[in-house]
């Protein structure tokens, strides 16, 4: 039997901010779209946990800049707008793990980690010639030495994306460097009140429709736009469609209809990254507030904490996990770091992220795509573009709805 087909002005895969940005500016534009999301909620990798008394944690991201101005222009557009909250002091400190002892530091005594001779050698020629097509490693290796390199700022770079940075472009996109206009009526750094997550429900305050637990399965062209089947069979159809998933998702739904643009997205090179968070009593540990933790060389790649926005009772730690190593020794190493017993922590939540690893090429990857959209009614959408950065997401989401819109903004 034929099951109807429901028609929706647009449709919009994926619930994370990149498919949540682009829901909002076509309800802007007065298009209801509907966003369908495969898992029971919407964020992505924005994902704020409970833990006991209310107290909310990040297992994702974490920190918005007063540069994120696509992402503001969401957030203060929405009927209910998401609270900004600051950021406090213990942004400024981390701490270094390195040979089984902890240091805790702020951003300048990063130098004085670096060796002086190599330092001094290197700069001098790494200061000219700008950063080239070349890759984080060749750039700071020519900046810093290869030594200071690989020892100091490679764990620091790394700690950002949670994966190894060597190879990611130093400029352009895909890098982890942009210039960005600063809002000077926003503070720096902030998050929001209940944490990055609250901007998902905010969105959902302002036209955009959501369907929770909703896979997408297949896509097909039909009457000029688009017919998307989910994995229960349901049907539904749009005039214009988003997709906001991992590039190897959008290449497995998009195979059949747009080959090219499918190749385009599978070239793109990803990994995995298992995060655990736990909450403690704040008693419980001794390491001083910092907003994260970045070891020379050990299971994981960073610890992010919570001490910019502190609570009195609780402090909770999300250590984003390298590949390999199971849940036991994890959760092992977590007590260790923090000298903490097992039966102290309150809370253990976990979750499993496929984040894009850009690499030097990725300029003509982006550029092979965007050509290869040309014309189309689909809107492909991520942190697979210019960058992995919220803003990177919320900005791409706004210029792929004007091109799909015919806008000229
Ligand atoms: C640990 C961590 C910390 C970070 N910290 C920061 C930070 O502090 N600041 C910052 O700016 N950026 C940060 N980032 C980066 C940023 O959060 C992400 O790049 C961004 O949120 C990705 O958004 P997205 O919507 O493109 O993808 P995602 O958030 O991954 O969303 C994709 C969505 O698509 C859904 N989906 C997949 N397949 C299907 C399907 N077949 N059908 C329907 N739905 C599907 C998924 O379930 C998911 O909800 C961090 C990332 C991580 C992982």
């Amino acid at each position: 039997m034929l099951r109807a087909v429901e028609t929706h002005p647009v449709l919009v895969i994926g619930g994370g901010i990149s498919g949540l940005a682009f829901a909002w500016h076509a309800a802007r534009a007065g298009q209801a779209p509907l966003v369908l999301e495969a898992s029971g909620r919407l964020g992505g990798c924005l994902d704020s946990r409970r833990g006991p008394a209310d107290y909310w944690f990040e297992l994702g991201a974490h920190t918005l800049y007063n540069s994120y101005g696509a992402l503001l222009e969401i957030a203060e557009g929405c009927p209910t707008p998401p609270t900004i909250v600051a950021r406090g002091d213990a942004r400024k400190r981390f701490g270094l793990l390195r040979a089984g002892g902890l240091t805790t530091m702020g951003p300048l005594s990063v130098f004085r980690q670096f060796g002086f001779w190599e330092l001094v050698t290197s700069a001098p020629r790494g200061l000219f010639g700008g950063k080239g097509p070349r890759t984080i490693r060749e750039h700071f290796s020519r900046l810093v030495g290869a030594r200071n390199y690989a020892g100091v700022l490679a764990p620091f770079l790394s700690a950002v994306p949670s994966q190894a940075v060597d190879d990611f472009p130093a400029s352009g996109p895909g890098s982890l460097f942009k210039k960005r206009p600063r809002r000077k009526d926003v503070t720096k750094s902030f998050t929001f009140a209940g944490g990055v997550g609250a901007i998902a429900t905010a969105i959902t305050g302002a036209g955009v429709a959501a369907r929770l637990d909703a896979p997408v399965a297949t896509i097909a062209r039909a009457d000029g736009g688009y017919r998307v089947e989910l994995a229960d069979g349901t049907a539904l159809a749009a005039t214009r469609l988003g997709v906001a998933t991992d590039p190897a998702t959008a290449a497995r739904l998009l195979a059949g209809v747009h080959p090219e643009v499918a190749a385009a997205a599978a070239a793109l090179k990803t990994v995995e990254v298992e995060s655990i968070g736990v909450v403690v009593e704040r008693a419980a540990v001794a390491l001083p507030p910092v907003a994260f933790v970045v070891p020379a060389d050990d299971v994981f790649w960073s610890v992010v904490t919570r001490d910019p926005v502190p609570d009195e009772h609780h402090r909770a730690f999300t250590f984003h996990f390298k590949p390999g190593v199971d849940r036991a020794a994890r959760l092992r190493r977590i007590g260790e770091v923090l000298g903490v017993e097992a039966d102290r922590l309150l809370t253990i939540e976990e979750r499993r992220t496929t984040l894009p690893a850009p690499a030097r090429d990725h300029a003509a990857a982006v550029a092979a795509i965007d050509q290869a959209l040309a014309g189309l009614p689909l809107a492909l959408l991520g942190n697979y573009f210019a960058g992995l950065a919220i803003e990177d997401c919320a900005a791409r989401a706004k210029a792929e709805w004007a091109r799909l819109a015919g806008a000229t903004t």
